[in-house]
């Protein structure tokens, strides 16, 4: 049987009066980049923390590899790379520093995929770190997180404050990474369009409760859109079609969703005779905008 990398049975926590998360239950395959999204304060922090162990869950169970992580499990931890969202880093360190303090933590630490880190990310060794920029420093995360090989790598908004080519270079590096095999990908981030290029699986929450986790390719799949113009006009009333939603339209030019056999839909659809039909790439941004004003 397939061990989950990362499982999470019934995790609640409260902060206070007010609960944080209700009852999350996710389980993360190894070799999947896997992708946590939900609006600002839905909860995604405080779950990775308590993946993490770096925050106790108020009831529930985190586990890593099938093995219970204990709050602080450093054991475990040494397996994991972990890009915080508000990384901060002593700011009178050069990044040189800070590697000579990181490095004996992990005995995996490989010198030359920290040098090849250093190149690619075009990150000076020796200048305080107080005086990067904000990418720069995101960089420096990233390159910390990486350069022992984790096996699990936790990112709360990876690419935040990265300018558009690293962080095209930086995705790269990542699916290549796992097309290698042996590493297992956490990442929440608001950019939806990143996530819909390298994530396999989704995982949406709102409000401290799981709505879904759903594969990429069956997400898109279950959320089609069709334009069509018939040859006649066609009421509203007529496309009322199971699996069949009107998004906007009347007479002869109508935007539909089709939820499910789109092949069905469309033998339906066809009774009426159809000038031009025609398939709609819909975007995850469009399916998380949705989601979250259905729920
Ligand atoms: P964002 O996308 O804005 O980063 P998020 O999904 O990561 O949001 P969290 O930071 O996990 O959200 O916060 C979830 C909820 O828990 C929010 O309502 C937040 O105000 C609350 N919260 C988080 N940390 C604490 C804390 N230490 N004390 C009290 N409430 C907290």
């Amino acid at each position: 049987m397939n061990t989950s990398v990362i499982e999470l049975k019934s995790i609640f926590k409260s902060y206070g009066s007010f609960l944080a998360l209700q009852n999350l239950n996710l389980k993360v395959d190894e070799g999947s980049i896997f992708g946590f999204l939900g609006p600002n304060g839905a909860g995604k922090t405080t779950t990775i923390k308590i993946i993490l162990g770096l925050r106790k869950a108020t009831e529930g169970e985190v586990f890593l590899w099938g093995e219970k992580n204990t709050r602080r499990g450093m054991k475990l931890l040494k397996r994991i790379g972990y890009v915080p969202e508000n990384g901060s880093l002593y700011e009178n360190f050069t990044p040189n520093q800070i590697v000579k303090f990181v490095k004996p933590y992990y005995p995996s630490w490989d010198v030359e995929l920290e040098k090849g880190y250093f190149e690619r990310f075009e990150l000076p060794k020796n200048k305080k770190i107080g005086e990067f920029s904000l990418g720069m420093k995101r960089k420096l995360l990233l390159l910390l997180a990486l350069s022992f090989k984790p096996d699990l790598l936790i990112m709360d908004e990876p690419t935040l404050g990265l300018d558009p080519l690293t962080r095209y270079k930086f995705l790269q590096l990542l699916t290549g990474e796992v097309a290698q095999g042996g590493l297992t990908v956490f990442l929440s981030s608001h950019t939806l369009g990143e996530v819909e290029r390298i994530c396999d699986t989704v995982a949406f929450i709102k409000k401290g409760k799981l709505l879904e986790v759903k594969l990429m390719e069956d997400l898109k799949k279950e959320s089609q859109r069709i334009k069509v113009v018939f040859q006649k006009d066609v009421p509203q009333s007529a496309l009322q079609i199971p699996g069949v939603e009107v998004l906007e339209g009347s007479g002869k030019h109508y935007l539909l969703a089709i939820k499910g056999n789109i092949s069905h839909a469309l033998e339906e659809i066809s009774k009426f005779p159809i000038f031009v039909i025609e398939e709609q790439e819909i975007s995850l941004e469009d399916i998380f905008v949705k989601k979250m004003e259905e729920s």
